[in-house]
């Protein structure tokens, strides 16, 4: 029985996608791209509580950076600097993917890539123009959701 719970565990690992355990970009913590981190907005981070805030253009679906926290370790509030400057300084590479990759993929990902956040994009089925449509951006996965779930359905498994 026990052997049964882990092939079926496994089996769940490989068929699960991450539109099985993504957050919502409604629920995400974002800044748009043209904010000043004066006192106010550093603020408004800080109480986040997140460790890496996606950056957005003109639009929340459409994400152009991802802010880390600790980029503000020397931006004085007093300076009123603009995000872009931070943003550009220092250009982290944003990790996107699509709906359907296997959770299995995903943790592959996280574990050989730098990043733990990616956002992901939902492939434009409707009408008619570019299916991969830049303007697509719709959640973010972080490596911790993925081995949250893990964790959850392991416990299931023993
Ligand atoms: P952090 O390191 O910032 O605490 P985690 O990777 O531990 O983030 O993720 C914890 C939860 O918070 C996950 O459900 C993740 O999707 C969510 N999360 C991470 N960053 C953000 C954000 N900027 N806005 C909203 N939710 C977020």
């Amino acid at each position: 029985k026990e052997e049964l719970n882990i092939i079926q565990g496994a089996l769940e690992l490989r068929s699960k996608t991450v539109e099985d355990v993504l957050t919502p970009l409604n629920d995400c913590f974002m800044l748009a791209s043209d904010a000043i981190l004066d006192f106010y907005t550093m603020s408004d981070v800080m109480q986040s509580g997140y460790t890496r805030i996606p950056v957005f253009e003109n639009e929340r679906s459409n994400i152009v950076d991802i802010l880390f926290v600790k980029d503000l370790a020397f931006v004085d509030p007093d300076d009123s600097t603009p995000l872009k400057t931070i943003t550009q300084f220092y250009k982290h590479p944003l990790h996107c993917v699509f709906t359907d990759t296997k959770l299995d993929a995903m943790l592959e990902q996280f574990k050989k890539g730098k990043s733990h956040l990616a956002i992901v994009q939902r492939v434009n089925n409707e009408g008619e123009g570019d299916p991969f449509n830049a303007n697509q951006h719709a959640f973010i996965i972080t490596s911790k959701t993925v081995c949250k779930w893990i964790l959850k359905t392991a416990i299931k498994w023993i």
